[in-house]
């Protein structure tokens, strides 16, 4: 990784944009419930973007750095650029470079759904998975390399979750998700080519950056099906439609994605049932039995 490792946030920033300079304000930026968020405006005049948590948590900044290098190496779509992780304390810390928001683009989701797809269509892999395992929400993920990618979603992502979920579901829930498992061979297709994606993409997870188009945040990245991120990007109401027809024009979606998409999503709500509690049962529920 390229990416800075220090001791403090001072030290962090005198190493990243010279000794004399210093952080003269901090503004909390809202941010949702994993972290705190902050943007530092530094004596030099410049903006960075800081996130900090518990310690405990180094190692989820220092996987989110990974992720985004690997976005970014694709030179595919933005992804502000990671510049140090560290500990401070009390509190591991992630700085990166600050996105000032612009007005977007008028074709601000075809160039959306343009540049994903261009990500999707690097050259990566040849297996699934990633070099570091990582974190999907605050849930830790595995992401030991597997040639296959239905043994991987199978292993790497629905068991884990099923396990953290398991006291939480009913025994025709479990039932049907150990049916499903057994059965993924039949739900599911190796894809074509693997893919890079951002493996956490709904619209928080996107920002218009200073130059109008989408800049995607927070990822989860890993090797897998491209299916599996357009799924995601449907599971809390979706992107424009305008989106998803660019998307197609450089990386065509297959009609049976449709058919398939709820069952990706399965590791996301059970994801959200081990995090957020019980509210996502009857989703869980619902799918597991449509797909058993
Ligand atoms: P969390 O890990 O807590 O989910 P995010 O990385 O999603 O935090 O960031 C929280 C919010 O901060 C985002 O929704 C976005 O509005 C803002 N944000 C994230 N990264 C940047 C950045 N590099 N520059 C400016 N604002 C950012």
């Amino acid at each position: 990784m390229t990416v800075l490792c220090a001791n403090s946030i001072d030290s962090a920033i005198s190493s990243l944009f010279g000794p004399s300079v210093k952080v003269v304000d901090r503004q909390r930026v809202s941010g949702r419930d994993i972290n705190r968020a902050y943007s530092l405006e530094l004596s030099s005049g410049e903006c960075v973007f800081l996130k900090s948590n518990r310690a405990g948590l180094l190692d989820m900044f220092t996987a989110e750095a990974h992720g985004i290098e690997a976005l970014r190496a694709t030179g595919t779509i933005g992804a502000p650029e990671p510049l140090a992780v560290g500990t401070d304390e009390n509190n591991a810390f992630l700085i990166m470079e600050y996105l000032s928001s612009a007005p977007r683009r008028s074709d601000y989701w075809e160039t959306f759904g343009h540049e994903l797809a261009m990500l999707h269509r690097a050259k990566c892999g040849p297996r699934f998975g990633f070099p570091t395992d990582n974190y999907i929400g605050s849930t830790p993920q595995q992401n030991a390399h597997m040639d296959s990618w239905v043994a991987f979603f199978r292993e790497r992502r629905l068991i884990p979750q099923m396990k953290l979920a398991w006291r939480l579901l009913d025994e025709r829930t479990r039932h049907n998700l150990t049916r499903i498992t057994d059965r993924l061979d039949t739900l599911l297709p190796e894809p074509a080519f693997p893919s890079l994606i951002h493996g956490d993409l709904w619209s928080g997870n996107a920002l218009c950056g200073p130059d109008g188009k989408a800049w995607i945040l927070d990822p989860a990245a890993y090797v897998g099906h491209f299916e599996a991120e357009l799924a995601m990007t449907e599971l809390f109401g979706g992107f424009p439609e305008r989106f998803y027809r660019a998307y197609d024009e450089v990386n065509p979606i297959d009609r049976g994605y449709a058919d398939r998409r709820d069952l990706y999503n399965l590791y996301h709500l059970l994801n959200h049932l081990n995090l957020f509690g019980l509210s996502y049962l009857s989703n869980v529920s619902s799918i597991a039995n449509r797909y058993a």
